[in-house]
């Protein structure tokens, strides 16, 4: 953990938390206290609601296996306000799995429901060498996107849930889910968490006690890695002999421009990112055309880094401000106004990275199961398919009285997420050697399609020695115009957590500097502080304003644990 210059990794200051002992509750409480439904499914994202919505077409023909679910046959359990509140991506979608599960709906209704934006017909890539310099190159595969939709996750969600609501499904918001519940051996159901407690946890007036939610089937669709996922996995072992997940963070806003964007567009740095091997930094950003329904002309416009980088000055927040700056940036904004904000982690590993993704009782979908392909940066796509094959594995167990899901995993293997994750199954990991170095081995195991033999390695983020660089020298000072500090931008997220609420953020309190550094810097929310009297060297008292958490879950990958908050906290993306 320590580097030949003593330099530090956040893994020797692991977060205080014993996730088995706390988020696992063994045993159900006694029926009269207790919700009972037939599937419950935890996170009403793209993936979960994708397995709800699925589920019910399915119980809709037949009438016998719903019956047999109960009063509520399926229940979703949403901690934000309102599903959608706390999802957001790029996004550029591939269709494919949306088109199968709604057939009826056309790609030109999509828009008139407001979650899509258009159908990609140009493009490209760019490299930034500077901050005035933008080189066109041709299109790498992996950001090809002709025929594909700009969507908005936050958008698509808010339409899912209306669809499951009107076929029959229990959406609970507002509802966090704090514990899985095990009962010999087997996930049967998941308690919410408590509501009204003070900042020491002591109830306040309006406290209400969780419920236990028993469940013949739980879904796990926390998105990336969550927080009764990464229980689950250590509880059932589900990561045994694969590779450690590692994480991207990327920080998003949308514009509205006067002048329409005319094509989709990525750059691949490496300005404003450091280009030396020693600073451990790949990223890259992108803009996406966006027209609405009342025909204005929208750019979602983006930056996403790795989170294996060293220079704990790293922050995808200013990197993203900083990019704006680039001259043919600033003409695409020109004119415009900044009407959203947000911030998120995704998986990164890919296929090796993927943990088993059945236990007895539960299953995983989407990024908690790890199905993005971060070559590509595409994740809604296997989401909705993955939220598909959960509610065809669970309609066929549940109906023929079977109580296993293991069906899923060769499901999930044959389909096209495993197929396409397959192919890229190597070719992030050279970058973990730097764009230089790393970059031509992973154009070669993108050329090769996944048919050279083998399995490249990850190495977890919170391993890589910290030391406290200079990327910080190049980041711009908000002009309240066009770049933005973090608190403005976390004020338009409309995040409404309780100033009293619980501390839902678990981090050693007293760390070295560069690991002090590393959140303040990282936390595109501006949670972590440094107070003005710490020392220089030594250890530091990390302040935390948790009630300013976007809910990104970075903080899970360099050294700390994002624990489920109190159901309704957090931000309430529209457009994201
Ligand atoms: C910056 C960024 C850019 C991206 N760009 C693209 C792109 O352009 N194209 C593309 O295809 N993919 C892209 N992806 C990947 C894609 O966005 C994800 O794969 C996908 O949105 C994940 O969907 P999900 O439903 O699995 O998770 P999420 O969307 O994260 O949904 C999980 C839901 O579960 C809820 N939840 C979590 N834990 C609990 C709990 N314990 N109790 C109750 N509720 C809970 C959350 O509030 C959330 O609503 C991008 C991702 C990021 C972060
Ligand atoms: S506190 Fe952690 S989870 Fe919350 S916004 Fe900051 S980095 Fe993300």
């Amino acid at each position: 953990m320590f580097s030949a210059n003593g330099a530090v990794a956040p893994a020797a200051y692991p977060p205080p938390v014993d996730p088995q002992k706390e988020f696992i509750k063994r045993g159900l409480d006694p029926e009269e206290e207790l919700i009972e439904v037939g599937v419950a499914i935890v996170g009403g994202g793209t993936a979960g609601l994708a397995c709800a919505n699925r589920l019910l077409q399915l119980l809709a023909e037949d009438p016998e296996t719903m019956e047999r679910l109960g009063e509520v046959p399926v229940a979703v359990i949403e901690k934000a306000k309102t599903c959608g509140g706390h999802n957001l991506s790029g996004a550029v979608m591939r269709p494919g799995p949306l088109l199968e599960l709604f057939p009826e709906l056309t790609r030109e209704q999509w828009r008139e429901e407001g979650f899509a934006f258009g159908e990609v017909t140009k493009e490209a890539v760019y490299l930034t060498p500077t901050s005035k310099l933008a080189v066109r190159i041709p299109t790498p595969p992996p950001f090809k996107n002709h025929g594909n939709e700009v969507v908005s996750v936050s958008a698509l969600a808010r339409y899912q849930q209306r669809e499951v609501e009107e076929a029959g499904a229990y959406v609970l918001t507002e509802t966090s889910a704090t514990q899985l519940i095990v009962e010999d051996g087997r996930v049967v159901g998941v308690r919410s968490g408590d509501k009204g407690r003070g900042k020491d946890g002591e109830p306040l007036s309006n406290f209400e006690p969780g419920t236990d939610i028993k469940a013949r089937a739980t879904v796990l669709a926390e998105g990336c890695w969550g927080h009764l996922t990464g229980t689950a996995i250590r509880e059932f072992d589900l990561a045994k002999d694969r590779e450690p997940q590692v994480w991207e963070l990327g920080v998003k806003e949308v514009w509205k421009v006067p002048k329409p964007l005319d094509r989709l567009i990525h750059t691949m740095g490496p300005w404003p990112l450091k280009v030396a091997p020693k600073y451990g930094q790949i990223g890259g950003t992108w803009l996406y055309p966006m027209t609405n329904a009342a025909g204005e002309h929208l750019v979602s416009i983006g930056f996403v880094v790795e989170l294996e980088y060293a220079d704990a000055t790293t922050s995808a927040h200013d990197l993203l401000q900083t990019f704006k700056t680039h001259s043919f940036v600033r003409r695409i904004l020109d004119g415009g106004e900044r009407i959203a904000w947000g911030a998120k982690a995704l998986p990164g590993g890919g296929y090796w990275s993927m943990p088993k993704l059945s236990m007895p009782g539960a299953l995983l979908v989407g990024d908690s199961g790890g199905m993005v392909d971060t070559m590509a940066l595409k994740g809604v796509h296997h989401c909705i398919k993955s939220g598909i094959l959960a509610a065809e594995t669970i309609h066929s167990a549940l109906a023929r009285g079977e109580s296993s899901f293991e069906a899923y995993e060769q499901a999930i293997e044959e389909s096209s997420v495993g197929r396409e994750l397959w192919e890229v199954r190597n070719a992030r990991q050279p970058l973990q050697k730097g764009l230089l170095l790393g970059g031509p081995l992973s154009g070669v195991q993108q050329i090769s399609k996944g048919r050279l033999p083998g399995r490249a390695n990850w190495h977890r983020n919170d391993e890589k020695p910290m030391f406290i660089g200079d990327t910080k020298d190049e980041y711009v000072k908000p002009d309240g115009k066009y770049t933005f500090d973090k608190l403005s931008s976390v004020f338009i997220t409309g995040n409404a957590t309780r100033d009293d609420a619980p501390n839902h953020i678990r981090v050693r309190k007293q760390v070295p500097r560069e690991i002090a550094e590393t959140w303040r810097w990282m936390c595109p929310a501006g949670v972590y502080e440094i107070p003005e009297d710490a020392p220089e060297d030594g250890p530091v008292d990390v302040i935390v304003n948790y009630t300013n958490c976007v809910q990104c879950g970075a903080i899970t990958a360099k050294g700390g644990r994002l624990t489920a908050p109190e159901g309704g906290d957090g931000p309430l993306y529209q457009i994201t």
